[in-house]
């Protein structure tokens, strides 16, 4: 075989065989990239310091509304490691709504919240007894009650606030009335243009209002730092969730 054929011969089996890596090793690099990036900037939730926990959750809400959610520790393996107990680091008290799901919203995983959910995210005596635990069992540093934009309950309570004409079945008019005792509704003025959003944010508030009213030692642990509760709105338009008062 002549010398340049054997060099062509010799190319073409080069060629050959690196072709596959060569398409490869840029979807590597930027995979590894990637993979690095996500490990270096989203620490373990149970490392996170307590006073960054709220920012900490946030940035996961920012993947959320971002669409680029890592869906962390939603594995069988995770769950396993829990079976011995839960540390969750937050309690939150949200709607029933579909779309209101914590963990998806704050893009976090098994074990890392203690939610409560009803139509409305009332603060009620179950709920109060659910939070005590959280508080005093499980200690979370961390309390959110979560409105949102749009909530059915809310604008049952706003329609029925109109118009009383509608009847409601016995105990959906039972969360209408809840709604409707609360002084913070009560206090918002009834002409602003924008009252069902102001309706979520007093019944947030009322919520964040009532847990320091009624569980013991709520004012202690907030002045030792060891608690914090925070009121916030989630906007099913951006897929945001703001905060409205702390503390
Ligand atoms: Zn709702």
């Amino acid at each position: 075989m002549h010398g340049s054929q054997l060099m062509t011969y010799a190319m073409k089996r080069y060629t050959k065989k690196l072709s596959p890596l060569i398409w490869l090793l840029p979807l590597g690099i930027i995979a590894l990239l990637f993979g690095y990036n996500s490990i270096q900037e989203v620490p373990k939730i149970e490392e996170v310091p307590r006073e960054q926990l709220m920012d900490y959750l946030l940035e996961g809400n920012e993947r959320f509304a971002e669409d680029h959610p890592l869906h962390p520790d939603q594995t069988l393996d995770r769950l396993r490691e829990l079976n011995r107990g839960q540390h969750p680091v937050a309690a939150v008290v949200s709607c029933s709504d579909s779309r209101v799901p914590p963990e998806l919203i704050f893009d976090q995983g098994l074990g890392d919240l203690f939610v409560i959910r009803n139509a409305g995210n009332i603060v009620g005596d179950y709920e109060i007894g659910s939070l005590e635990y959280a508080i005093e069992v499980l200690e979370v540093p961390l309390i959110i009650i979560l409105g949102h934009t749009n909530c059915g309950a809310i604008g049952a309570f706003v329609d029925q606030d109109h118009d009383h004409s509608h009847v409601y079945s016995e105990y959906i008019q039972k969360i209408i009335d809840f709604i409707d005792a609360e002084e913070e509704e009560k206090a918002l003025p009834r002409d602003i243009p924008n009252f069902f959003e102001k309706a979520v944010e007093a019944n947030v508030l009322h919520g964040v209002h009532t847990i320091k009213k009624t569980i013991p030692n709520v004012d202690s642990l907030i002045q030792q730092k060891k608690l914090r509760i925070v009121g916030a709105v989630y906007d099913l338009e951006t897929g945001k969730v703001n905060i409205l008062k702390e503390d």
